[in-house]
C-alpha cells in the first residue's frame, strides 16, 4: 500500500465543522493519503512518513467540487443562438430541440468524446465528481445510449427523458409520458442513479412531473427535479413531496417554495432537499439571479452546481460559478466554497466527498493562492495548481 502526503498546507479547507468555522479550516496542515482514501488529517508538524509527498508550498487546499449537474451528453454547439440571445432575443428552452436533433444523429464514438472532453475539463478545474444527465435523446435507445456512455465517466448519472416532449409527440404529450414511465425507463434505469424532470411551462406540468418521478422512484431511482428556472411554478413543491434530493436552479421563488424547502431540515442542520443554484443559466441567458442569501436565511441547504450544457450554460468551472454566486447571489466567499463542494455532495446524498477527513475520498485541489477567498477573488483566473482524485495526482 503506497502512502502520500500532502504537505506544508497553508490553508486547509475540510468542510468539518467545528473549530474552523463552517469550512473547518485548519492553518499549517498536512492530509496523509493511502489506498484513494484521506487516512490521516492533522498539523504539519506532526505529518507522518509517507512514500512520497507532494509540497503545497504554503497553498489553499481545498475538497474537490462536486458539480451534481450537468448535461454533457449531447452533440453540435449553440453559439449562434447565444449570440441571438446577447443582441436581445429571450430565452425559452426550445433551442433543447436543435440538440436532440444532433444527439440523435451522433454516433456513439462522437458523444463519447464529447462526454470525455468536458470531464476532463472539468477535471482540470477541480471537479473531482460530475453528477451526468441525459436528456437530448428523448428516443428509448437514445436514452439509453447517452446514460451508458455517462455511465463510463461518473458513477452519478441521471435520467432525464422529461426534458422536453420531442416535436414528434407535441401534439400528444400523454403518450410521451407513458414513453417515458414505461419502455423508457426501464431502458435507462440500469444505467442511471438518478431521475429527473425539468417541470416548467412549456416542458412538464406538475401531474406529468409528479407521474415521471413516482415511476422512477419505483424502480429505484432517487428524485431530482428542475424547478422554477423561468418562472414561478410547482417545481419546488413537488419535490419536497417526493423526497427529492435536490430541486435545482430555484430562481423563481414564493414564500411557501422556501418553507417547504426549509420544512425539511434535519437532526444535522442541513436540509433533507437541497436548493442546487445554477448561476451559468442566468449568466448566460441574461436573466436575474436566484437569491441564495434569501435561502441560507431560511436555513435551507444551498449547493452550486455548473448545469454545463451547449444551450443555456456553456461552462463546466465552479470556480466560475463561485464567483457569481459572491458577487451576484448573496453567499460569502465562505458560503460559495461550501456549497461547490460539500453542498453538492449533500445534493447527491454523498459523506463521502467535499468533505476532508479520514476515511473520505483523497479528491482535493491544491490552489496557486494562499486562500479559499481568492476563488471569488480573482474570477477568471485559472487558480487549481494541481488535483487529486482518489489519490491520484492528474
Ligand atoms: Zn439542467
Amino acid at each position: 500500500m503506497s502512502s502520500l502526503l500532502v504537505d506544508d498546507i497553508g490553508e486547509l479547507v475540510t468542510n468539518v465543522a467545528g473549530a474552523g468555522g463552517p469550512l473547518g479550516v485548519r492553518r499549517r496542515a498536512a492530509v496523509l493519503v493511502e489506498d484513494g482514501e484521506v487516512a490521516w488529517v492533522g498539523p504539519a508538524a506532526d505529518a507522518p512518513a509517507a512514500d512520497r509527498r507532494i509540497d503545497a508550498a504554503g497553498a489553499a487546499v481545498l475538497p474537490g467540487f462536486v458539480d451534481s449537474h450537468a448535461h454533457l451528453v449531447f452533440a453540435g454547439d449553440r453559439a449562434a443562438e447565444f449570440a441571438a440571445r446577447m443582441a436581445g432575443e429571450p430565452y425559452t428552452g426550445g433551442g433543447i430541440r436543435t440538440t436532440v436533433g444532433a444527439t440523435r444523429a451522433a454516433s456513439d464514438g462522437e458523444l463519447r468524446a464529447t462526454v470525455r472532453r468536458l470531464h476532463a475539463e472539468a477535471l482540470r478545474q477541480g471537479t473531482t465528481t460530475i453528477e451526468i444527465k441525459s436528456g437530448y435523446g428523448l428516443t428509448v435507445a437514445d436514452e439509453a445510449r447517452s446514460l451508458r456512455i455517462a455511465t463510463e465517466v461518473s458513477t452519478e448519472t441521471t435520467f432525464l427523458g422529461a426534458h422536453v416532449v420531442p416535436a414528434e409527440y407535441a401534439a400528444r404529450p400523454d403518450d410521451y409520458v407513458s414513453l417515458v414511465c414505461g419502455p423508457m425507463l426501464a431502458a435507462a434505469a440500469p444505467y442511471a442513479r438518478w431521475i429527473d424532470v425539468f417541470c416548467e411551462r412549456g416542458a412538464f406540468d406538475a401531474d406529468h412531473a409528479r407521474a415521471i418521478l413516482a415511476c422512477g422512484q419505483a424502480m429505484g431511482l432517487g428524485v431530482r427535479v428542475h424547478a422554477n428556472q423561468l418562472g414561478p411554478g410547482p417545481g419546488v413543491r413537488l419535490g419536497v413531496e417526493l423526497g427529492a434530493a435536490s430541486v435545482d436552479h430555484c430562481t423563481h421563488l414564493t414564500d411557501a417554495d422556501v418553507d417547504a424547502l426549509a420544512s425539511t431540515t434535519t437532526d444535522d442542520g442541513q436540509s433533507a432537499t437541497v436548493a442546487t443554484l445554477l448561476p451559468g443559466a442566468e449568466f448566460s441567458t441574461r436573466s436575474p439571479y436566484p437569491d441564495a442569501r434569501r435561502l441560507l436565511d431560511a436555513g435551507v441547504t444551498v449547493a452550486l452546481a455548473t448545469d454545463c450544457n451547449p444551450g443555456s450554460s456553456y461552462t463546466s468551472s465552479m470556480p466560475f460559478c463561485i464567483a457569481l454566486a459572491v458577487r451576484e447571489m448573496g453567499m460569502t466567499p465562505a458560503e460559495a466554497v461550501w456549497a461547490a463542494t460539500a453542498g453538492g455532495a449533500r445534493a447527491l446524498r454523498r459523506d463521502d466527498i467535499g468533505v476532508l477527513r479520514p476515511g473520505a475520498r483523497a479528491d482535493l485541489i491544491i490552489l496557486d493562492a494562499p486562500s479559499h477567498l481568492h476563488l471569488a477573488y480573482r474570477p477568471g483566473v485559472p487558480l487549481v495548481r494541481q488535483v487529486l482524485h482518489n489519490g491520484v495526482p492528474r
